[in-house]
């Protein structure tokens, strides 16, 4: 089986793991109310898209 002839140092690692992110790509913030959305949905929370309100509350 393979084994890795050097081990990844602590930079390599970590530089790696830069592209790990707490979101799912993808959402992002509302316009309207700031909260977490998914980019090209109606907000669910204001229930606006495009400073427009679908939803009618
Ligand atoms: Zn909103």
């Amino acid at each position: 089986m393979a084994v890795p002839q050097r081990r990844t140092s602590k930079t390599r690692r970590d530089k790696r793991r830069t592209h790990f992110k707490l979101v799912v790509p993808g959402m992002v913030k509302c316009e309207q109310c700031g909260e977490l959305k998914l980019a090209h949905h109606v907000c669910k929370v204001c229930g606006t898209y495009k400073a427009r309100e679908i939803i009618k509350q």
